[in-house]
């Protein structure tokens, strides 16, 4: 049973289909002049508008990538070492961003930038009024995430792109974990730059874009050919980006009522899970995805939870999936102020249209068994304090 979709999404058949004939029967090059090439151009520019439609932009607004990490590395880099010459240096984010984005302002750090990482509170919500008192002259950008890929929260982006307008600051967002639930409208938005990927959206892995509001100049990342209208270089992933299209255009129809069905299915599962003693939920109750569960277990050590729910056919993360495989806990539950003691014991659950009410069955029978069983194993389960409560 897949419950990890906010590591990645199993492709719509579909979305098979359509890419099938840009790898095999017409595999031609999009910038050839002969008609395969003109063919294959045709149906990469025909994706281009359907996502620019969807997200309410301009098909000249929307620049594929090969996937939502280029786009938040090029956004930031592209818009802050053009606007450093200008002697802005100052980079404003939040404290539990994708290591996309985090990493990037790491390593801008190094390279003479400053940032300024926005708390992000118990309930995974950032302040407005931080953001208002951060920004200075010299502040470039804002970089902040629409949801978070750990605990879904979903942070007040009308409200922050105000606020930059209102400063003259660009706004960049990581929209890749939005993308499966929220409608976007990025002509009436206030956001000058937003990154997207395909396999979070049962699309394929590898593709993703960056939409680049009309006017803003950014600097190119990777150079070479002509491609994307001069701005981002490479043949094309004609296939892929087809994909890409009919990906986001499936899983934008209906969503009003798919968001609903999911809301249930979450509401229920964590309503269940949170009889389990000593569990509390990350990030508010509310202002998160509909398919987004992130709790801790108090006591449990959340690698051996994983594989005892592999055991018992149950795909789940305990973050995301990049730190899988790490000791450290995630950042983003030490962002929001758990302890490296409880933050260990976490499981993210996620789910997607794929998933049904049987599955929400199936895990509230087979996960207070092994919560169980791991806690009677445990040495210091009854020696532990009392988490911290849950205040939402
Ligand atoms: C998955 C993810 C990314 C990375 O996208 P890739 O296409 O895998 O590079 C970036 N940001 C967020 C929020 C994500 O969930």
């Amino acid at each position: 049973m897949y419950a990890d979709s906010a590591s990645t999404t199993k492709m719509s058949e579909n979305v098979l289909r359509g890419m099938t004939p840009f790898l095999i029967e017409n595999y031609a090059n999009p910038s050839s002049i002969y008609r395969n090439g003109r063919e294959a151009r045709k149906a990469l520019e025909q994706s281009r508008e359907k996502i620019a439609k969807i997200l309410g932009a301009s098909a000249g607004e929307i620049f594929f990538t090969s996937g939502g990490s280029e786009a938040d590395n090029w956004a930031i880099r592209g818009v802050c070492n053009r606007l450093k010459k200008e002697g802005k240096n100052h980079i404003i984010s939040s404290a539990f961003e994708h290591h996309a984005v985090l990493h990037t302002l790491q390593a801008m750090e190094k390279e003479g930038f400053s940032v300024t990482y926005l708390d992000v509170y118990r309930d995974g919500i950032i302040k407005i009024k931080d953001l208002e008192r951060a920004i200075t002259k010299s502040t470039a950008l804002v970089t902040i995430m629409y949801s978070n890929n750990e605990i879904g929260t979903i942070q007040p982006i009308e409200e922050i792109g105000e606020v930059c307008r209102e400063n003259g600051v660009i706004f960049h967002t990581d929209a890749v974990g939005a993308l499966s639930s929220v409608k976007f409208n990025l002509k009436e938005q206030k956001i000058d730059m937003l990154s997207a990927s395909a396999h979070k959206v049962h699309g394929p892995k590898g593709v993703g874009a960056l939409y680049i509001k009309k006017g803003l100049k950014i600097l190119n990342l990777i150079e070479g050919g002509a491609q994307e209208r001069n701005r981002r270089a490479g043949t094309e992933n004609v296939a892929a980006i087809v994909g890409f299209g009919i990906a986001l255009e499936e899983t934008q129809k209906e969503i009003d009522q798919k968001n609903r069905r999911l809301l249930a299915m979450r509401n229920r599962l964590i309503d269940g899970i949170m009889k389990i003693e000593k569990t509390i939920l990350n990030g508010h109750r509310v202002k998160r995805l509909p398919g987004n569960i992130n709790v801790c277990f108090e006591g449990i050590e959340g690698e051996s939870l994983l594989l005892r729910l592999d055991s018992e056919g149950i795909c789940t993360s305990s973050g995301s999936a990049c730190t899988s495989g790490s000791l450290e806990p995630s950042h983003v539950l030490l962002a929001i102020g758990l302890s490296h003691e409880i933050a260990h014991g976490s499981l993210r659950i996620t789910f997607d249209q794929n998933n049904t009410e049987k599955d929400v069955d199936y895990i509230l029978d087979k996960l207070p068994k092994v919560v169980d069983n791991l806690r009677s194993m445990s040495p210091i389960w009854k020696t532990q304090k009392l988490p911290i409560q849950n205040p939402f």
